[in-house]
């Protein structure tokens, strides 16, 4: 009934409740997530979860702007490879950070046009970290996928103009935790979500981080996610149900489930 498109379930933090938490998903409605798998490491991780509980795990494997600097010819290749198992649904998470990361711009936009170029010669749809960079993602995508490309603009958290910018590139508006935040710094975010349609959305966790209310605070997991599709339905005036069951079809549309 909902799908979790964005989390890091691979992390060692759920090494002690994991199938605790699977079933706190399963109680919630939240049948399906994807494990963004982070290299060096996390795309192996990914893919071992995503065998392990086959239909209801999907797997990601990219290089976050964070450790742009780290992508060569070799992790590429790895990718390449990883990304060639059915498990695979995605790739990324990938994009440009102008706010944390420490890499230069420069080398992040590098790494961030291979992973495209990779995701387009395979044609798989991306999950983009954008933060306070939309005009760069928006000109790299233009470059490398002249047509637009397909995916999420994952844990948007920008306003209006950015949400019908990524919409006009092809992508799917993931909302996170934020949008159910009182601060209003976070009204931006639910300013996004009514201008966009049901159709354009769907919703992740990015757990273990950015725990939605009345979680906030706490380790973050999917069934969380339930939380974020509440407030959407608040700001759309619509049916829950509705709401849970239009954002899973349209994550199974973009991953190809
Ligand atoms: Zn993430």
């Amino acid at each position: 009934m909902l799908i979790d498109t964005h989390s890091h379930i691979n992390f060692d933090s759920y090494d002690e409740d994991r199938d605790a938490m699977f079933d706190r998903a399963a109680d919630a409605g939240v049948d399906g997530m994807v494990c963004i798998g982070m290299l060096p490491t996390g795309g192996r991780e990914a893919l071992s979860l995503a065998r392990r509980y086959p239909g209801r795990v999907y797997a990601s494997v990219g290089v976050h702007p964070y450790d742009a600097a780290l992508l060569d010819e070799a992790m590429l290749g790895e990718m390449r490879a990883l990304l060639r198992e059915p498990e695979m649904v995605l790739v990324g998470e990938m994009g440009i950070d102008t706010v944390k990361a420490e890499a230069p711009l420069a080398v992040q936009e590098a790494a961030f046009a291979r992973q495209l170029e990779l995701a387009r010669e395979l044609d798989l749809p991306v999950c983009i970290h954008s933060r306070d960079a939309f005009p760069h993602c928006e000109r790299l995508v233009r470059e490398v996928c002249p047509e637009g490309w397909k995916g999420f603009a994952h844990c948007f958290s920008d306003g209006v103009e950015e949400a019908l910018g990524w919409k006009a590139l092809g992508f799917t508006i993931s909302f996170a935790g934020q949008i159910t935040f009182k601060n209003k710094s976070c009204d931006p975010i639910r300013d996004a979500a009514r201008a966009l349609s049901p159709e354009d959305v769907v919703v992740e966790t990015d757990a273990p981080f950015l725990a939605p209310t009345p979680h906030r605070g706490q380790r973050n997991e999917p069934a969380f996610v339930r939380e974020t599709a509440k407030v959407l339905a608040a700001l759309w005036e619509m049916d829950e149900a509705e709401v849970f069951a239009q954002t899973t079809r349209n994550a199974r549309r973009v991953l190809q489930l």
